[in-house]
Parts: C-alpha cells; structure tokens; sequence
C-alpha cells in the first residue's frame, strides 16, 4: 500500500474491518456479510445500493451496533463499536448517530416535540430547560415547527420523516444513518429529504444512506454497490455498469491492484500484454508511435476509464504505449483476459459497447499516426 493510502486509511472516520455476519436458520448457517472492509471519511455522503437481500440493512445494522459482526471490527473514531456492551452501546449509539428508518418509527402516543426531545432525555445532552427548545428549533430546520403539538398520526408520510430526522439531529451526532429513508416517499418528498441530507453534510456531518433510487444515488459524493454480501469495486461498477451485479462482484474478486509512480510505463506499444486495466486513481496517458516522427499523445483516461480492451478482444501486441501522467501517480485495477472475455461472453450489452469503443479508438489512432 503506498503511504497515501496508508494516511487515508488510518484517518477514515468510520472503518469496518473483515466484516462478517453469518444467521443460523433452520436450514443451517447463512453467511450474509462476507469479510467486508470499507472507510467513510468525516463529511462524507455515501450512498449504499445493493438488490433487495443483498445485505444492506445488515450492513447499517452493523455500524448502528442494532446487531453485532460474528467476526471482524467496526470503528467510529475512536470508538470499537463491536466491543460495546449493550449499555455503552446505548449511550453511545445515542450521542453519536442520527438514525433514520424507512417506517420513521416515532411514538405514536408523544406529540412531534416530544419525539424530537426524546434523545436528549435519554442521554441526558442538554440541560432540561433547553430540551423543549431545541426541539423546537429542529422542528423549524425541517419546516415542521407548526405542527410541533400534533401526533404523529395527523402527518403524511413525508411529514413524519422530517420530523423523524429533527429526531436524529436531536444530540447533534456527528453521523446520520438512514436506511431507505425515501423508501416510503413520493419523488418531491424524498428530493427534500435528499436536500437537507446534502445541507446536513456541507455542515460537516458524515451521512450513509441506503437507497434503492439510483438516480438519487447517483448524486452522493460516493455509491457504494454491495451484492450478495459483498462489497463490488466501485471502478468495476462505473466502467463496465451494464454488467449484472453478480458479474461485477465475479470482476472485483480477480482484479489484481497495480500501483505506478508519476511518468512510469504502464504498457509499452509492440509488447505482449493480456490484461485489462481500469484507472482508479491519477491520469494515465495514451501515446502512439509515428514513423518518422515523436510519439503523439492522444488521449487521457482517469478514474473510471479502461484501456487494455482492444487487446484483449482482438488478441496481439498493444497497439499503444500507455504511461501514467508526469505528475501523478497511478492505481490501476487489472482484470486478466480470460475473466475479462468470459465476462463479455455472458454479457451481450457490455460486448456492444465494448465493441463500439474498441472501434472508434482504432479509429481514432489512425488518424493520430499520420
Ligand atoms: P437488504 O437490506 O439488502 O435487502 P438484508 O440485510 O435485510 O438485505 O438481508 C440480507 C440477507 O440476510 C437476506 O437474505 C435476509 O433474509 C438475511 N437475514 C437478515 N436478517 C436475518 C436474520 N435475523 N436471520 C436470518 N437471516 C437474516
Ligand atoms: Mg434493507
């Protein structure tokens, strides 16, 4: 791991580590989470999508301490969330995450304010006389203030859910957790709840929503794709997005990492080369040799983008010389080329369009070589 890596691992705000939860059922033991390692930074929003049983909420479960890993540590701060009795799991849980349900789950029989002041009651965070208030200022950021001495049960949907993130803003927790919160909201709803989400993590909170709305996804600083317990490599899923999720986590287990300094030589043109490469950091820069004349370069690929493919589909040398950027390094995953064209055997959408981008960069790079 190169020392950056290294920083940023070790300053990753909330850290799971080797996460496993297996269930005993009668059937025997299912395995739900398979060995998960994942950072969120302070301030980040990220977005975990996954299919339905893929293992999300047991996921949130897991940093919420709602349920405990059966192997593997779960650390916010300094805190090892996994060790915690039941007790300091409740305090702790208290102070130090905003959580918000898909079913909002306020008490029905406690008016709004009542519910918003609930946590602070509980872990005793504000003096008693200032509860009502800040409440009641809370009730205000989520324009619910005026239906403060209502029951739950005169709301709509989308007002309860206001009302149940006033509640997780209650002790001023540094993280939100919130699975499916729009789960249960009409499109204008859930854009507000996005939107205070977005305002919630400009004010430095870290925020980690499940969704199943992509488009809403999408507009996280970071999506997070887990399938069958796993968590797919985020390159793999922007680069090749037309696989299925089973064939993306099929990728992610074979990718190999390969890291290069700034100006080193990623793949040299007329020599043998049989992998296919996603950029997952820093610039990588495409050139091509010209007879008679200096190479020229002809393109730039960055996080998200491939190169590799017209080798690996057509056979033979590389046709260019690929190295990373003077002044960056750059991470690459590697993908061997048999996965890579069994991949494309299985997937008739990912081959069109790698066919099509196969075609226009042979294109590209022959009116480049004149
Ligand atoms: P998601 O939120 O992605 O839809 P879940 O995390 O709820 O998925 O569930 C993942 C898998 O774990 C599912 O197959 C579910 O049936 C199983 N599961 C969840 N909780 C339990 C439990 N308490 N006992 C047994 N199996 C469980
Ligand atoms: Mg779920």
């Amino acid at each position: 791991m190169c020392a950056q890596a290294a920083l940023a691992q070790r300053q990753a705000f909330i850290r799971l580590r080797g996460v496993t939860k297996a269930y005993k059922t009668g059937a025997g033991e299912v395995t739900v989470l398979k060995g998960i390692d994942l950072d969120f930074g302070q301030g980040e929003f990220v977005a975990i999508i996954g299919k339905s049983g893929s293992g999300k909420s047991t996921l949130i479960n897991m940093l919420t301490g709602i349920d405990r890993p059966t192997a593997g540590e779960v650390w916010v701060g300094d805190t090892a969330v996994h060790t915690l009795s039941e007790g300091q799991m409740a305090v702790w849980r208290g102070r130090n995450l905003g959580i918000v349900f898909q079913f909002f789950q306020l008490l029905p029989m406690l008016s709004l304010v009542e519910n918003v002041m609930l946590p602070m009651d509980f872990c005793n965070t504000y003096p008693p006389r200032r509860r009502r208030e800040r409440a009641m200022h809370l009730l205000g950021l989520v324009d619910m203030a005026t239906h403060a001495h209502k029951l739950p049960s005169a709301l709509s949907g989308g007002q309860q859910q206001r009302v149940a993130i006033a509640r997780a803003l209650a002790n001023d927790p540094p993280v939100i957790v919130a699975d499916e919160p729009t789960g249960n909201l009409d499109s204008k709803t859930a854009e507000a709840v996005f939107a205070l989400f977005q305002q919630l993590t400009a004010q430095g909170k870290t925020l980690i929503m499940v969704t199943h709305d992509s488009s809403l996804a999408q507009r996280a600083h970071r999506t997070v794709l887990i399938a069958d317990g796993e968590i797919v490599n985020e390159y793999v899923a922007r680069a090749l997005p037309t696989l299925t999720h089973q064939q993306m986590l099929h990728a992610t287990r074979r990718l190999q990492p390969l890291h290069f300094p700034p100006g080193a030589t990623i793949i040299q043109e007329d020599t043998h080369g049989d992998q296919f490469f996603i950029v997952t950091a820093g610039t990588a820069n495409v050139f091509l040799r010209r007879p008679g004349a200096s190479d020229v370069m002809v393109a730039s690929y960055g996080p998200g983008q491939y190169f590799g493919e017209i080798e690996a589909l057509r056979g033979g040398k590389w046709r260019a010389t690929i190295r990373a950027a003077p002044d960056t390094p750059v991470d690459v995953v590697a993908l061997d080329r048999a996965t890579f064209i069994a991949l494309l055997a299985e997937s008739e959408a990912t081959r069109e369009v790698i066919e099509r981008v196969v075609e226009s960069r042979l294109a590209e790079n022959e009116t480049s070589r004149l």
